[in-house]
């Protein structure tokens, strides 16, 4: 199967957009890549990053989170909203635009996180 055949699969599943709890995947904050993380800097918006890890799966070989542990993530603002998406979409971690997928499966975080997705595993 083509990845476009993918995307348009998951898109069906899960709409982020009809989401009425946006924040609550973002409650531990998310890891970015180190060169989308300097993307972010440059906007000047008020959240920080943490903890620089080498990871190999990070297009960069660096990973760096946007939260201090399992704090929220610290560009979450108070209306529940990203202020990155706010600004350019594009410029959200690819792994919060992915969520709740990596690697085009269902994350393993996903029934912890994703409301959407808890709300649907309870009805079956
Ligand atoms: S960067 Fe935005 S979408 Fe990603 S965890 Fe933080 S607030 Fe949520
Ligand atoms: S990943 Fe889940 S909790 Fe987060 S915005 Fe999408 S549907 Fe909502």
């Amino acid at each position: 199967m083509s990845n476009t055949k993918k995307k348009v699969k998951r898109k069906k599943l899960i709409h982020c957009h009809k989401c009425k709890s946006q924040s609550d995947c973002c409650r531990f904050g998310a890891w970015a890549d180190l060169e989308e993380a300097k993307k972010i800097i440059d906007l000047k918006l008020k959240g920080e990053f943490f903890q620089l890890e080498k990871d190999e799966d990070f297009p960069s070989g660096y990973k760096v989170g946007t939260s201090y542990e399992d704090q929220p993530c610290t560009f979450l603002e108070p209306d529940g909203l990203c202020s990155v998406h706010k600004i350019d979409y594009h410029l959200k971690p690819a792994s919060c635009k992915d969520f709740p997928y990596e690697d085009d499966k269902v994350s393993p975080y996903a029934n912890i996180l994703c409301t959407i997705l808890k709300a649907k595993a309870k009805k079956k």
